[in-house]
């Protein structure tokens, strides 16, 4: 059927592992959206992930139709800084530059100056003509920025965070280093920051993968949604990878299963669409973002 429709399926590291091995690719938000800009002679996206997801791609790729299987898979992230909340922000500190991670929904990305990344985040920050930033909607990684900048960064709204990534702690991981002494301890900075405080490496989900391929080490303890886990380990079949927290998992992006991405190739729904006029300035963000970070 994704033959026959010239259909792509783009899977998030966080989805369930069958629908990661049915995918064409896996991996970031970001990624798979200027995946999804290369394959010039797909008709429709099928998006496996979250709501802001599937918008970024349909952002990025106005010619073609993007499907995302479950509706009710909302980041909640997300939601956190609605328009009118950013809105408030931005009035309250006249002039200064928002930056928003892309984990946020269209209408808020339409009227930031510039997107970001968990992977790109510093860069961004570092390579804006600014002293002084307003960043949301995630805290840790405004926090996680704060610490590597000299710039004043205004975490909006005052504590957004991602509950998945909230749940890990400092003493599980201190357990699981005490049972694996050689373990090296990859952390996402949407942890907590005294989570980051004990990692070996922090980064995205796309650059823990790039790094365990070519770290030393054997065996690794992971704190980022378990789902990641299942394509660490495809990756890296001769080392050995713990979650920091079994069921850190994010009951959204598991809201997409086999059955729904069938039926949504088949009836072609749920269909995202961006109106022009927030798509248009949106684009410019996420665009200025890769001029940003040095990147296409
Ligand atoms: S893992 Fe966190 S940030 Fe990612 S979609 Fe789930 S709730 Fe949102």
């Amino acid at each position: 059927m994704k033959r026959e429709k010239k259909a792509i399926l783009l899977a998030h590291n966080y989805q369930r592992e069958e629908i990661q091995d049915l995918a064409d690719y896996v991996g970031d938000s970001v990624e798979l959206s200027r995946r999804a800009m290369e394959e010039k002679d797909a008709r429709i996206i099928i998006f496996s992930a979250v709501d802001f997801m599937a918008e970024t791609a349909a952002i990025l790729n106005p010619d073609k139709k993007v499907l995302l299987p479950s509706l009710g898979a909302r980041c909640p992230m997300a939601q956190m800084l609605p328009l009118e909340t950013l809105k408030t922000w931005k009035a309250r500190y006249p002039g200064v530059p928002t930056v928003l991670y892309v984990n946020t929904l269209a209408e808020a990305k339409a009227e930031c100056d510039v997107t970001c990344t968990s992977a790109n985040a510093l860069q961004v920050v570092k390579n804006l003509d600014a002293d002084t930033v307003l960043f949301g909607p995630d805290r840790n990684l405004a926090e996680y920025i704060q610490r590597r900048t000299d710039k004043r960064i205004i975490p909006i709204p005052e504590r957004g965070f991602c509950p998945t990534h909230q749940l890990f702690l400092k003493e599980d991981i201190r357990l699981a280093k005490e049972l694996d002494p050689s373990a090296v301890v990859m952390v996402h900075p949407e942890c907590t920051p005294d989570v980051q405080e004990i990692a070996d490496f922090i980064g995205s989900t796309s650059q823990m993968c790039r790094y365990a391929a070519t770290c030393r080490a054997r065996s690794f303890i992971v704190a980022t949604e378990v789902g990641l886990l299942h394509r660490l380990r495809k990756e890296n079949p001769e080392k050995t990878f713990l979650p920091a927290y079994h069921a850190a998992l994010c009951p959204n992006m598991k809201r997409n299963t086999l059955e729904l991405i069938y039926r949504s190739l088949l009836e072609e729904e749920h269909v995202i669409t961006v109106p022009r006029a927030v798509a248009e300035k949106a684009r410019k963000a996420i665009q200025r973002m890769f001029e940003l970070a040095n990147t296409r």
